[in-house]
């Protein structure tokens, strides 16, 4: 359990917390929702929030007091009635006997007389073994549970799995509500803008680039990269300096960078273009549509292949990608 247990629901998910909070209260909670929107935008949590307040004995105007025994065990991360499962390693799946504790967990009455909660992410990640040991539990759910799936790919998910789950979509904040918010957190001197556009867009992902200089590395990378595209840095050599971040944060960082030059203008002056791409702008003025669709599918399926569990080696799949950006970027 994170520290964002302190009950904090984001100013955001404002709708999705009423209309939870609202079932709750008719008791007419389904045994399982799944909280499916695109990744970055607080839906852990939210998971967070709201199984506080579904456990906590008093709770103050429809949110966890953070005061009592209910709400003490779950900042402690020691509530015995609540449970989180998630894949033993990043990357890596959810495996039927985690799964199998989960349904057998579910199956006990409440230690504490309330509620029984799991919660189950990213849900993507259970096979089909693990997903169909699940469907037992949401075929004979036991009173008072309630099992929360999170999904940042539900269309991944089996639809029989989804079928039984009410879902509560959480949808990309809009630009104005964003900003806004990491006004209050982020230091006077962050370029929002810039902030905003590195992190396409995700509250959260802004708010880890805030906490570990990722802006600043992000800036690193672009720096890198533009001497690539200018030819004052080889394919092989960038590869090798790049060995030393991690690949899923160069991809998504890459696949960001190619879906904001997508977005530019057809016919764009360098003023017109969006200050996260501007950069790269000036070093891929001429790339058709059609490259950078190429390109951004070639990430795209290293990405997706990670996400699977591969593993391969990093400087030759650097290399060959970084080799392919120099060639579209002039063919
Ligand atoms: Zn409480």
């Amino acid at each position: 359990m994170t520290e964002a247990a302190a009950a904090i629901r984001l100013p955001w998910q404002e709708q999705q917390w009423l209309h939870l909070v609202e079932l709750h209260q008719q008791n007419t909670l389904p045994h399982a929702i799944l909280l499916a929107g695109p990744q970055g935008i607080g839906k852990q949590r939210f998971a967070e929030a709201f199984t506080q307040y579904l456990l906590c004995e008093s709770p103050r105007q429809n949110v966890a007091c953070g005061e009592c025994r209910q709400c003490g065990f779950i900042q402690a991360g020691s509530h015995p009635d609540l449970k989180w499962i998630a894949p033993e390693e990043r990357g890596k799946q959810i495996k039927i006997d985690q799964v199998r504790a989960l349904v057998e967990s579910l199956g006990h009455t409440a230690q504490q007389s309330g509620y029984k909660v799991v919660v189950l992410a990213p849900a993507e990640a259970m096979n089909i073994n693990a997903a169909n040991a699940l469907l037992k539990s949401l075929e004979e759910p036991a009173a008072k549970t309630l099992l929360v799936l999170i999904s940042d790919a539900q269309s991944q998910l089996l639809p029989t799995i989804r079928s039984r789950c009410q879902v509560v979509g959480f949808p990309l904040p809009s630009m104005p509500i964003v900003k806004d918010w990491l006004a209050t957190l982020a230091p006077a001197s962050t370029s929002l803008e810039l902030l905003y556009e590195e992190a396409a867009g995700q509250p959260m992902t802004a708010l880890e680039l805030l906490s570990d200089d990722g802006l600043e590395r992000r800036q690193q990378l672009m720096t890198d990269f533009s001497m690539l595209l200018s030819g004052r840095l080889s394919a092989l050599a960038l590869a090798e300096k790049w060995q030393q971040y991690d690949l899923r944060d160069i991809l998504y960082w890459l696949a960001n960078k190619f879906s904001g030059l997508l977005a530019r203008p057809y016919v764009a002056e360098e003023g017109e273009v969006a200050a996260g791409v501007a950069e790269l702008f000036k070093h891929m003025p001429l790339i058709s549509a059609r490259n950078l669709f190429a390109l951004l599918d070639q990430v795209t399926n290293l990405r997706v292949s990670l996400e699977r569990g591969a593993n391969p080696n990093k400087l030759l799949a650097l290399e060959s990608l970084l080799l392919e950006c120099c060639e579209k970027n002039h063919s």
